[in-house]
């Protein structure tokens, strides 16, 4: 891949400055390893991220959009492709009556408490969720019994070739236990159009703080990872089958099934994305001699 007439023919539209050869995408990623991107890039506003999506999809360019990095996983070899990071420009939140349209680059926990303030009740769950708009909605976010699923109204869409923009509806982004028509099509989401309902803002207030404080006590966040590593089994919880596999705490170089919630594997400083991988590995199969059950990865890993 000659990198350097892609930065080219991307800056007809996207400056430079917003082109990152070589990136590292440990920076861009809550697990805080993993290996390099070809090429980094933050369009500046949808005209931006189409032009980028065509010039790609015309040279035949692997890429793929990422928000907040925080349920991705690069592998050590890095990914030869363009990453296409949807940040800041696409932060804007706007809140009329009980509608709220948020942009695909703002984050849970900004579009969490801007309802919060504006006394609207329905997004509390997500308020300790540390992605983005676009990644919640392509993931169908959810916790604590709430999901994106039950509060978007529709979604702003941008084709998977950049060339045309249009609305899908709650029932046509197809939204069930962390999928997405997103994830088959491939097409980008913009923005999205929450419908809330009008509450009591201390009762709000009261059950974010509530929320945050069962995330503190029961989820190792003071270590690097992706949150819950593996899908919710069905009638079953991952972390449960991992603990009485015996495998809490186990430790793979610097990656650790956490022993506060066998859900999480954590980067305890130096993990490489290889020891992640591993221990993921490791998991499943001797999760699945002794249960039976084979655990699918929510994670995304990405990578050569
Ligand atoms: C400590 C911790 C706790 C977590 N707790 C939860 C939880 O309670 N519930 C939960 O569901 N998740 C949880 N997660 C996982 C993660 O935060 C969510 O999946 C989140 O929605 C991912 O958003 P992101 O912006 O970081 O997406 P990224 O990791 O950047 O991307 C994830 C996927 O979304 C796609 N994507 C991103 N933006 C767009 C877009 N605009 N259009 C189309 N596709 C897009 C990417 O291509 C990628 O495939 C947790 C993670 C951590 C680190």
């Amino acid at each position: 891949m000659n990198i350097n007439s892609i930065i080219d023919e991307l800056s007809l539209r996207i400056d430079k400055n917003r082109m990152i050869p070589d990136a590292q995408m440990r920076e861009y990623t809550s697990f805080k390893t993993g290996g390099t991107a070809a090429l980094l890039a933050e369009p500046g506003n949808v005209d931006e991220l189409s032009h980028a999506l065509k010039v790609l999809n015309k040279r035949g360019i692997e890429h793929m959009v990422i928000g907040n990095g925080s349920n991705l996983l690069v592998k050590d070899s890095g990914y030869n492709g363009v990453i296409l990071r949807i940040g800041k420009p696409f932060q804007e939140i706007d809140i009329t009556g009980e509608r709220m349209e948020a942009g695909a680059g703002a984050l849970l926990s900004e579009a969490a408490s801007k309802a919060g303030n504006a006394s609207l009740t329905g997004f509390e769950f997500a308020s300790g969720i540390p992605g983005t708009i676009g990644g919640a909605v392509f993931m169908n976010a959810g916790a604590y019994d709430g999901e994106i699923s039950q509060i978007i109204e529709s979604a702003e869409i941008l084709s998977a070739d950049g060339l045309r923009t249009f609305t899908m509806s709650k029932d046509e982004l197809e939204l069930s236990y962390r999928h997405s028509i997103l994830q088959i099509t491939g097409d980008i989401l913009l923005k999205a159009v929450l419908r809330l309902t009008k509450g009591d803002n201390e009762k709000i207030t009261a059950r974010m703080n509530e929320l945050t404080a069962r995330r503190n006590e029961k989820q190792p966040l003071n270590y690097p990872s992706a949150g819950s590593f593996f899908k919710r089994p069905h009638n079953n919880f991952a972390g449960k089958l991992i603990q009485e596999a015996g495998l809490r705490g186990l430790t793979l170089g610097g990656a650790q099934v956490s022993s506060l919630h066998s859900g999480f594997i954590i980067n305890t400083g130096e993990a490489t994305a290889s020891d992640i991988i591993n221990l993921m590995e490791i998991v499943r199969s001797t999760v699945y001699e002794k249960s039976g059950v084979l655990l699918e990865p929510e994670v995304r890993i990405i990578g050569d």
